[in-house]
């Protein structure tokens, strides 16, 4: 065991398994020795039902990660921040604007570390894509975010409850790469949210935007499309187009593929975490979240069919 970081997760549920633990396991600086989950229990590690027990029984803990749907992640955040921990917060960061706020004062207050983490903005070509805008124009900007709920999220009923997000779930990862590419503030102009009748969040939305130099940007995420699915932002520029692909793992100039790194966001994330904590540093970007809660706060809705998973 090193003497870096010694971590507690909380949620111990799809993420946490597909990403966090192997991510975790080959980051130096950082080791995994508690997990707080109600149903299930890690390999070789204390387990607990709740943080609180966690916090109790594992004193040894100077930081934590939240894996668990935002619903729950305020209440969790301000109890370990209130103890003294480093957290990491599973994106998003939080169901609202404020409450992550909050979280941003307390933080600063017990001088730890708190970190956003938005795994698409460390996705392969995310910086090589912003880097070569930043030296052109943008003219304006297509997004499409289509896939099928039934296929990545089954089982899973808090993503269609209130604060669950719905397809602003994946959606949130386009604007993520979006206002991490586009080099001025981008600001939301309308929206539509399709609501299936059973439930309180939406499974289909539309979305105009415009970048702070006056760029178009339309976006369309939908969560019923099925057979191939699609995760591209396409920005038009004056020095020709260019296509982030399969959530900005590939990218394109016309129809040239250009070269990236091995696909590694969640290493990457925990290497940007140890490196943070070090210096007790905030790394907490609203901006995605802010434009979600602005699709909700003007957004015309419509009422479409029941969804049943
Ligand atoms: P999940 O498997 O449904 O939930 C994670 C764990 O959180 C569950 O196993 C459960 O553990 C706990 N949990 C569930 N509902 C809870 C509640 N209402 N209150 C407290 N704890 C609860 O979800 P997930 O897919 O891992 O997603 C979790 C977060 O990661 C979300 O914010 C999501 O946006 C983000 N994320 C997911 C993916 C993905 O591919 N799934 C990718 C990137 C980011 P216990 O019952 O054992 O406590």
């Amino acid at each position: 065991m090193s003497d870096g970081l010694k971590l507690g997760l909380v949620g111990l549920g799809k993420i946490a398994r597909d990403q966090h633990l192997p991510a975790i396991a080959k980051t130096d600086g950082i080791d995994l020795v508690a997990v707080a989950s109600r149903n299930a229990k890690g390999d070789g590690v204390a387990n607990y039902s709740d943080l609180a027990a966690m916090l109790a029984g594992s004193p040894e803990l100077n930081a934590i990660v939240l894996c668990q749907p935002p619903q729950a992640r305020f209440e969790a955040a301000v109890t370990a921040l209130s103890a003294g921990k480093h957290v990491f917060l599973e994106k998003p960061p939080g169901a609202t604007v404020s409450e992550v706020e909050a979280l941003i004062a307390l933080a600063r207050k017990q001088g730890v570390s708190l970190f956003a983490s938005w795994h698409s903005r460390y996705a392969a070509a995310v910086a090589a894509a912003r880097d070569w805008i930043a030296q052109t124009t943008i003219r304006s900007i297509a997004i499409s975010w289509k896939e099928d709920v039934r296929h990545w999220h089954p089982g899973q009923p808090w993503i269609w409850e209130a604060g669950g997000f719905g397809v602003f779930d994946p959606g949130i990862n386009a604007l993520s790469i979006l206002t991490e590419i586009v080099p001025d503030r981008v600001s939301l102009l309308s929206a539509t949210l399709e609501v299936p009748s059973n439930c309180q969040a939406p499974i289909g939305a539309t979305l105009t935007m415009r970048t702070g130099s006056g760029a178009a940007i339309d976006t369309v995420f939908d969560w019923r499309q099925t057979g191939p699915q699609s995760w591209d932002i396409i920005v038009e520029t004056e020095a020709g187009t260019l296509r982030l692909a399969e959530g900005g793992n590939r990218w394109f100039l016309g129809d040239a593929e250009q070269p990236v790194g091995a696909e590694e966001e969640y290493p990457a994330m925990y290497r940007r975490f140890v490196d943070i904590a070090g210096r007790n540093e905030i790394d907490v970007d609203l901006a995605p979240l802010q434009l979600v809660a602005d699709a909700f706060l003007c957004g015309r809705h419509i009422a479409t069919e029941a969804f049943h998973d």
